[in-house]
């Protein structure tokens, strides 16, 4: 560390002392002020002493010289006396200057810098102490010009102050310099009053922002256990019910086997509902499953859309020349996605364009992805029978269906599948009304 630093940081931890700093709170600021201030000028003004003690002594100046003298040690021992309390320090700082004011006002009157130290006494201690302070250096700033002001008309003194003034010159010069000092002092008080309720807000603000992003942090956390309690859930009980469901399908076939031999039409209908029942339990239950597993083994990888979707229609090839759909895309993007995830969100949404068709209309679906705002936006567009928009909210809700499964066989999981997909990739799923008839869903994907 450069010697510089050094000395900057041992002078900081010695005038700060214990005061632990704190950004928030004004008083901070101020001794920092201080510090800095005392740290800068303490070098700066052993440059001005040696020319300007040599130069007083040369003069005759001889009070300047030990004015000089005396404020260059307090400074000093401002800066490196230990154990002080920082209190005093700014004190005996300020004593300093009103030190070094008046004696340049006595020996170098108008000439001197001495007005120029009395404002700045006045502009300092509203720096590094509560302004009020500075209000009180006003005042007594008052005083020196009145006492002043008596020296020079009774020539109570024999120096060149009193020379250079009369008592009505020396009242128009000081009351200027009082004027100064109050309009300087206003305006810090202002400027620190308005900055220390910025700070307050601003901390205030932070605390609270600080209170409801735990709050978020603890509710993510209990939706996340919620979230993993209830895939366990769905996952053991759909596990566990396929035992079960086997012996009854298993003991419906062997009834159903038993009753062929010697029919009764009753028993063969019952038989009948049940084993239909049975094959239905197992859609739904072979459904719960899946969606609990989905997603377990994701993986993130390079998938070429178009690919997937030309794979996806040869799967589904039988199911769109038995309906004598027409299927089209445009050119769709390469993505960052979870391969098996997304083919199965374009799995289902093509399989419910095709069976949600119109009677006697042959089903028309267009496919289509657009950029906006880094997401991919996916677009299936079909001719069917449309969904109300009462509805175009539930339907993604596991098990909702609109229909009884006469008229359209189902699960009501396809789209509960979809929404899942699409919010594992950080995306999300809707559908709108096709202007042209018929429904278009859309599904958007972060471009990464
Ligand atoms: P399923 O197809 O097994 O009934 P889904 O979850 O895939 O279950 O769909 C839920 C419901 O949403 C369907 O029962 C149907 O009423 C409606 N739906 C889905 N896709 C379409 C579509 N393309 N056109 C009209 N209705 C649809």
């Amino acid at each position: 560390m450069g010697y510089w630093l050094q000395y900057r940081q041992f002078t900081e931890e010695n005038i700060l002392g214990q005061n632990k700093p704190d950004i928030e709170d004004l008083a901070y600021w101020r001794h920092k002020v201080f510090t800095n201030a005392i740290v800068f000028f303490l070098p700066v003004s052993l440059v001005a002493l040696i020319p300007g003690v040599w130069l007083s002594l040369k003069e005759g100046l001889f009070f300047l010289a030990f004015a000089d003298i005396v404020t260059a040690l307090s400074f000093m021992i401002i800066a490196f006396q230990p154990h002080l309390s920082l209190a005093f320090r700014k004190v005996l700082a300020i004593a300093m200057l009103y030190l070094l004011a008046v004696i340049l006002l006595l020996f170098l009157g108008s000439f001197g810098p001495g007005l120029l130290y009395l404002l700045t006494i006045t502009v300092f201690p509203a720096l590094i102490f509560p302004v009020s302070v500075a209000y009180k250096s006003i005042g007594l700033n008052i005083v020196i010009c009145v006492v002043f002001a008596f020296i020079v008309h009774f020539k109570l003194l024999n120096s060149s102050f009193t020379q250079l003034y009369n008592a009505e010159s020396w009242i128009a010069v000081s009351s200027n310099l009082i004027c100064l000092n109050v309009v300087c002092v206003a305006l810090l008080d202002m400027l620190v009053t308005g900055l220390q309720k910025t700070i307050t807000k601003e901390a205030y603000l932070q605390a609270q922002l600080k209170e409801e992003s735990t709050k978020l942090e603890r509710l993510v956390e209990t939706l996340k256990h919620k979230n993993h309690e209830l895939e366990q859930f769905a996952f053991i009980t759909s596990h566990d019910l396929q035992e079960p469901l086997r012996t009854i399908t298993t003991v419906v076939g062997n009834l159903e086997q038993h009753y062929s031999a010697n029919p009764d039409e009753m028993t063969s209908v019952y038989l009948g509902f049940l084993s239909q029942s049975a094959v239905r339990m197992r859609a739904l239950i072979t459904g719960l499953l899946e969606y609990s597993r989905l997603g377990k083994d994701k993986l993130l990888e390079k998938v070429d859309c178009n690919k997937i979707l030309q794979e996806c229609l040869a799967d589904l090839r039988a199911y769109i020349q038995e309906n004598q759909a027409t299927i089209t895309s445009s050119s769709l993007p390469e993505l960052h996605a979870y391969g098996l995830e997304l083919k199965l969100l374009f799995q289902n949404l093509i399989s419910n364009a095709l069976k949600f068709r119109q009677k006697n209309i042959s089903p028309q679906i267009r496919i289509t992805a657009v950029l906006d705002n880094n997401y991919w936006v996916f677009s299936v567009a079909d001719n069917g029978i449309g969904i109300e928009e009462r509805f175009r909210e539930k339907i993604f809700i596991i098990f909702h269906r609109l229909h009884p499964k006469a008229a359209y066989e189902g699960t009501g999981i396809g789209l509960a599948h979809c929404r899942k997909i699409a919010e594992l990739h950080g995306g999300k799923i809707w559908v709108e009304a096709n202007p042209e008839g018929g429904s278009i869903f859309r599904f958007k994907i972060p471009n990464i």
